[in-house]
């Protein structure tokens, strides 16, 4: 079967942004996919003739602070267990956030594959100005994207397929 990607983050980061520009017109859901739940979006997902299922994470709307805390909790976990490769997204906008690094100190712990995707960076300029800000999560270099104006997608697609 495909290999799966999972991405996770905090809301608004713009997980589902990226899973759309990911999958475009493939949004062909699978259904039959068994640990699908109503928050989980799973598509196909291709690049270079790498097949792959894309897991969009965290959809529904919760209303505290302490549901959203253990929505983005619980999310990482299942991206965990069934995932090949977990795309870590931050934003590159509000920059690290104590969310942020309570994600990242549970996906170290899982020794999967980790890619740090840095989201809305959607001008050159800014990407001098956060590229640093990022290291100190103790994961790779954070591959620097913007999903809604399609900037550096094709890099970040290299680096989750070298995983599989
Ligand atoms: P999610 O909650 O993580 O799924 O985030 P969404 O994909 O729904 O995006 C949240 C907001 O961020 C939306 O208003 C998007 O238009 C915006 N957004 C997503 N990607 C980018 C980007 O690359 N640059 C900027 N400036 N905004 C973005
Ligand atoms: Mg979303």
């Amino acid at each position: 079967s495909k290999p799966i990607v999972a991405i996770v983050g905090r809301p608004n980061v713009g997980k589902s942004t990226l899973f759309n520009r990911i999958v475009g017109d493939r949004i062909s859901i699978v259904e039959d996919e068994p640990s699908i739940t109503r928050d989980r979006i799973y598509a196909e997902g291709e690049w270079l003739n790498n097949h792959f299922l894309l897991v969009d994470t965290g959809g529904i709307d919760l209303n505290s602070e302490k549901e959203l805390k253990e929505d983005i909790r619980r999310q990482a976990e299942i991206a965990i267990d069934e995932a090949d490769v977990i795309l870590f997204m931050l934003d590159g906008r509000t920059g690290l956030q104590p969310m942020d690094r309570e994600v990242a100190n549970m996906l170290r712990k899982s020794g999967k594959p980790i890619i740090l995707t840095v989201n809305k960076v959607d001008y050159k300029k800014l990407e001098e100005e956060i590229k640093y800000d990022f290291y100190e999560l103790g994961l790779d270099d954070p591959v620097l994207i913007s999903a809604e104006h399609g900037l550096n997608i094709g890099d970040l697609l290299d680096e989750v397929i070298i995983h599989f």
